[in-house]
């Protein structure tokens, strides 16, 4: 019994040191992969509910790394945070998503579809946002208002007013401010109504109760408070016409997920757009 305990804590070490191990792989090439840019971006479309038509893109990145294989966002965005390589990552993300945009620009001229980019809180942090995106905005030639930034409840936990001066200055430009993964954390009401948001975005757990014949009180609410403060909403993880139907029952404004479409590379946005302006 004692050597059989003896095994069990030396697995448990094994573990976790492969665990360990795997985390200073990842962090390892993460950094590379950064440095030679090789995280790129796709692309999943944002409909309007009364009548399909599309209305943006949001940017999603994407790493496929040789040695590991494919990492998900869910896995390498907090490990970019927690070392700061999210500060190098998030401005390239930014001039990517920006330069991609402005070719749909290029095509389409203001109708084009806007183009949604997630930032992260240590960006608010320990960067200038106001200010990159003012330059990036300048060297592509993208519009302001054809970007939109996505922001989660958590940037406005820390240093609430200098994210709110940073919202105000984007805003101010033109850039559209959404509020990401609404429901799941902590914004006091009185601090939403301070902030020059343009969207609410209901989270896709919430999304995902809407199940045949039975009704959401929660989202119901969530999209009455959203236009009582003005905002337009949007519901994420859209996936059945199910939940279309319900959504547009309760006056939602905007969908995104699988049922329109999941995130496709650039070269696939071209192909959908057009399939879209011809219906
Ligand atoms: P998020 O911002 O909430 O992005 C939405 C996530 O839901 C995406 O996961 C998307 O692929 C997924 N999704 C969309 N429609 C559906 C659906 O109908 N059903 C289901 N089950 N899932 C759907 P993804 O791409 O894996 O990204 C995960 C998270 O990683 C994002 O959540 C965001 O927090 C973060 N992330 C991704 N790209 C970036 C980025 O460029 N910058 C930052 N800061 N964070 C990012
Ligand atoms: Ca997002
Ligand atoms: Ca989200
Ligand atoms: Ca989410």
């Amino acid at each position: 019994a004692k050597d059989g305990g003896r095994d069990r804590a030396h697995a448990f070490d094994q573990a976790m040191l492969d665990q360990l191990n795997r985390r200073i792989a990842v962090i390892e090439r993460l950094k590379a992969a950064v440095r030679d840019q090789k995280i790129q971006l796709h692309y999943q479309p944002q409909h309007r509910l009364s009548d399909g038509c599309l209305i943006g893109f949001e940017a999603l990145a994407r790493w496929n790394d040789e040695d590991l294989g494919t990492v998900g966002p869910d896995v390498f965005i907090p490990i970019a945070e927690q070392t700061g390589l999210i500060v190098d990552l998030g401005e390239q993300i930014l001039r990517n998503a920006c330069t991609d945009a402005h070719g749909w620009f290029k095509m389409l001229g203001s109708e084009a579809p806007v183009v949604s980019v997630n930032i992260s809180p240590v960006q608010f942090a320990r960067t200038d946002v106001s200010r990159s995106i003012a330059n990036v905005l300048a060297e592509t030639g993208l519009p302001a208002q054809l970007l939109e930034i996505e922001v989660t409840e958590g940037v406005l936990i820390s240093e609430k007013s200098r994210v709110a001066t940073t919202l105000t200055e984007l805003s101010t430009m033109g850039v559209s401010i959404a509020l990401d993964d609404f429901g799941t954390g902590y914004s006091s009401l009185s601090y939403l109504k301070a902030l020059p948001l343009n969207r609410l975005k209901i989270d896709r757990s919430f999304i995902s109760d809407l199940a045949k014949d039975t009704e959401s009180p929660i989202v119901s609410t969530v999209i009455q408070l959203g236009h009582n403060l003005n905002l337009q909403v949007i519901a994420e993880g859209v996936e059945t016409d199910t939940q279309v139907d319900r959504l547009i029952e309760s006056g939602c404004d905007e969908g995104q997920g699988y049922y329109y479409g999941r995130p496709m590379p650039l070269a696939e946005v071209n192909t959908y757009v057009a399939g879209c302006a011809a219906t």
